[in-house]
């Protein structure tokens, strides 16, 4: 576990997706808070992500976590909506390709199932939860439209990144640097939108 920092506000990220952690890190950098995440945890069992929405599954990822490390915890559940395909991935946007698949097997089937398909509308959204042991504390949203691209574009970034092109504009997250995904990404737009919550949190404590 990471030492406790004396007298600094502790936050779980409940998470153990390494990029996920590192986003988050990234749009949490100007807190006054010591970020800890399930890689810190390794005893605890990975939540079970069976909720038909985002924020059920982002409520119970951020509940089971603060109640076994009596954290407070922040999760988020994200989703890839696409227009033409009736919404899917959606919910399942991890295990598109299959149960134990990977990033690219996901892009490589939203491809195929696109292919000649002119209608390339997609969302981006994300709902982030903050929970303390004893229940929900609060949810946030984060959404951003935008377009499947036609083929792979840049290598940055992770998941669908090198297929999604939010609007406006004509470049996938993926030929984004860091920070500039996270200047307008819907997992930056659900925290943006939490900060507040956690200043007066850190403020109580
Ligand atoms: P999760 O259930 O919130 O962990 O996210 C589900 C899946 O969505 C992940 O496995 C990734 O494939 C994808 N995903 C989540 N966030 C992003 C993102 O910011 N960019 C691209 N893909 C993402």
């Amino acid at each position: 576990m990471a030492e406790n920092q004396v007298g600094m506000f502790r936050l779980l990220i409940a998470s153990r997706n390494p990029d996920k952690i590192a986003e988050i890190r990234e749009l949490l950098a100007g807190l006054e808070v010591e970020l800890l995440s399930l890689l810190d945890f390794p005893e605890f069992p990975a939540t079970v992500e069976d909720q038909p929405t985002l924020r059920g599954n982002a409520a119970k990822k951020a509940l089971e976590a603060a109640r076994h490390t009596k954290l407070i915890c922040l999760a988020d559940d994200t989703g890839l909506f696409i227009h033409a395909l009736d919404g899917q991935p959606g919910v399942l946007a991890a295990r598109f390709a299959g149960e134990h698949c990977s990033y690219k097997d996901n892009r490589d089937k939203a491809l195929l199932l696109l292919k000649g398909v002119p209608d390339r509308r997609a969302e981006f959204r994300t709902c982030a939860v903050l929970a303390a042991p004893d229940g929900v504390v609060t949810f946030r949203e984060g959404v951003m439209p935008g377009r499947i691209s036609a083929e792979e574009l840049g290598a940055n970034g992770f998941g669908y990144d090198s297929i999604f092109i939010p609007d406006p504009g004509d470049r996938t997250y993926a030929q984004m640097t860091d920070a500039e995904k996270n200047s307008l990404s819907h997992r930056a737009m659900a925290l943006e939108a939490m900060l507040p919550v956690l200043h007066e949190l850190m403020e109580t404590k």
